[in-house]
């Protein structure tokens, strides 16, 4: 067979981006090799329908085991009862939860997507607003923090069946433990997605939503710096107190319905590839390396977000705990979509992002979300950090001079090119 030049020439020209870039974007990360053989590996070929020791097909002895050590190391790495790694995404993830807890119709109380929720959370241009009925809470106009007396209030007045805690672009810890008091209140499941800071949750750098929340779950490829997919989690109440039954009437397991929302409720064959560098991933997350990985981002986001804070750019709630921050660039008289290009020309990747009370359209915006999960695993450290904030200030200052936007992106380059994608 004839190798495919049109797709590997271009695959080469997006590793030369990636190298020579600066990516700033909060959901994006760069894997280690032996996650990326895995993802390219012979499991791609084989069809897995079921679960380890309940397939749908034959020859799945090896599969098998690879699959229940990445469930087994999920387990571990948050501390949970139940993991199911099947979901090819993080949407995916989400659906099966809705899919298990709620019928159409239903109301779900979520993040607003303008404050930093995410699309699966009730956006209407989303199944989970087209299927369920969305209320939303967001953040104080003055503090650009979640109020949860306000959630107390919004939930007790809607009274929805699930609440949904977790986010997109909210650079502050999230309180799991009076989410779980608003929801007892109010009667309604808990559902944590904690795709953005998965990883910090899972080193114990920020709040645990285990302990508290009925259902998890996160993508693998964020801050916990996996292959791109899904994960669904629950510490405990896998009897099922919510007497959710299947849709034959039966009341099962929990691990039961979210395992057959996910297959055959969902997803047909499992991506066995990706699940075995999920594996991977959550095997590198579990050592010490990784810890001190997710410490480096931490510190890197919060020395990032107190220069950018300097320079005079306004950080919703002026600061962040995890590894992203939202800027409002109002103050800069730059739209989201002029900033996101100006950096893009300078080698510097951000999206532009909506920010609370937003009056432009998402496709224009009047922020960027800017995370630094990415260069810190290139190996970047505080220090660096002044460059950082340098180029992105020059780059938004110089906006329409191209000029000067290509003189950036030399130095960018240079910064750069010497750097390995992948430096733990
Ligand atoms: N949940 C949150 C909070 C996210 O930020 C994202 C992705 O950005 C997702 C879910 C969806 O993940 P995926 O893109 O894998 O479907």
């Amino acid at each position: 067979m004839q190798r495919d030049i049109d797709i590997f020439e271009l695959i080469e020209d997006e590793r030369e981006r990636q190298v020579l870039g600066i990516e700033l974007i909060a959901s994006e990360n760069f894997v280690s090799d032996q996650v990326m053989e895995a993802a390219g590996s012979v499991l791609t070929n084989k069809y897995a329908e079921g679960y380890p020791g309940k397939r749908y097909y034959g020859g799945c002895e090896v599969i098998d085991e690879i699959e229940q050590i990445a469930i087994d190391r999920a387990k571990a790495l948050f501390g949970a009862e139940y993991a199911n790694v099947q979901p090819h995404s993080g949407s995916q993830a989400n659906a099966a939860v809705y899919a298990t807890c709620l019928k159409p119709g239903d109301k779900i109380l979520g993040f607003d997507l303008s404050h930093g929720g995410h699309l699966t959370h009730g956006s209407p241009v989303n199944f989970s607003g087209r299927l369920y009925e969305p209320v939303f809470y967001g953040v104080e106009k003055e503090t650009g923090r979640l109020n949860y007396d306000n959630i107390l209030e919004i939930a007790k007045r809607e009274r929805p069946k699930m609440i949904v805690a977790g986010a997109s672009a909210y650079s502050r810890d999230i309180d799991f433990k009076r989410f779980r008091e608003i929801a007892d209140e109010v009667g309604a499941i808990l559902f944590a997605d904690i795709a953005h800071p998965a990883g910090l949750i899972a080193k114990g750098l920020l709040n645990d939503p285990i302990p508290h929340c009925h259902i998890v779950t996160t993508t693998t490829h964020k801050t916990l710096r996996g292959p791109r997919g899904g994960l669904i989690l629950m510490g405990k109440d896998l009897e099922n107190p919510f007497g959710i039954k299947t849709p034959k009437g039966e009341v099962r397991m929990m691990s039961s319905l979210l395992d057959s929302a996910v297959f055959p409720g969902n997803q047909g064959g499992p991506l066995e590839h990706i699940i075995a560098a999920k594996a991977i991933a959550f095997g590198e997350a579990l050592s010490d390396d990784f810890l001190h990985y997710a410490i480096q981002v931490q510190k890197n986001a919060r020395k990032l977000a107190s220069i950018l804070l300097d320079k005079g750019y306004d950080i919703i709630s002026k600061g962040t705990d995890n590894h992203l921050m939202l800027i409002d660039l109002r103050n800069k008289d730059v739209s989201g979509k002029e900033a996101e290009e100006a950096l893009g020309k300078a080698d510097i990747t951000v999206n532009k992002n909506m920010v609370p009370f937003d009056t432009r359209s998402p496709f224009v915006t009047s922020g960027i979300r800017v995370g630094v999960s990415a260069i810190t695993t290139r190996g970047l450290k505080e220090a660096d950090m002044e460059r950082i904030a340098d180029f992105i200030d020059r780059a938004i200052t110089h906006r329409t001079n191209d000029e000067m936007l290509e003189e950036i992106a030399d130095e960018v380059n240079r910064f750069m090119e010497d750097r390995p994608l992948f430096a733990y």
